[in-house]
């Protein structure tokens, strides 16, 4: 993990509690990097978070500070969740939340994948 001021983040949020072994997750995949889980509460048939191991609030904390290695494993997870849950040929949509705006809950940088069923137009104007 990149060595970064970390005041920001919450080592309480749930995430982080699930990187530390303190609560059970469903795992998908996993490498040095990163962490790909079952969502709790799935909004579509497949849904998938990848996280890095590393604590970064969101994804322009990562961007700024995480290293390069960091961002090609997640970047290359993403992908490979999408190979083993076999939803890469029909097609999938990747979402990061971030901040208030972004409705982002758990303040530790993840993504979602979504597919395994029509995930639906972009984002409504509701
Ligand atoms: P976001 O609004 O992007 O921060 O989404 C947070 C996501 O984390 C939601 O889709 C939740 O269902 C999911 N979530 C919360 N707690 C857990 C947990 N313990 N295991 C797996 N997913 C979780």
């Amino acid at each position: 993990m990149a060595d970064h001021d970390q005041t920001a983040y919450d080592d309480q949020n749930v995430f982080a509690r699930i990187l530390r072994g303190e609560i059970p997750c469903n795992k998908v995949a996993e490498d040095e990097h990163t962490l790909a889980f079952a969502d709790i509460n799935p909004a579509r048939a497949v849904h998938v978070l990848v996280i890095p191991k590393g604590a970064y609030v969101d994804w322009r904390d990562f961007a700024a500070n995480a290293v390069a290695e960091e961002q090609a494993a997640f970047t290359r997870m993403i992908a490979h969740v999408a190979e083993v849950t076999g939803i890469a040929e029909t097609g999938f949509r990747v979402i990061s939340n971030i901040g208030v705006n972004g409705h982002q809950e758990v303040p530790h940088l993840h993504m979602h994948v979504l597919g395994g069923e029509p995930v639906g137009r972009m984002v409504d104007r509701g």
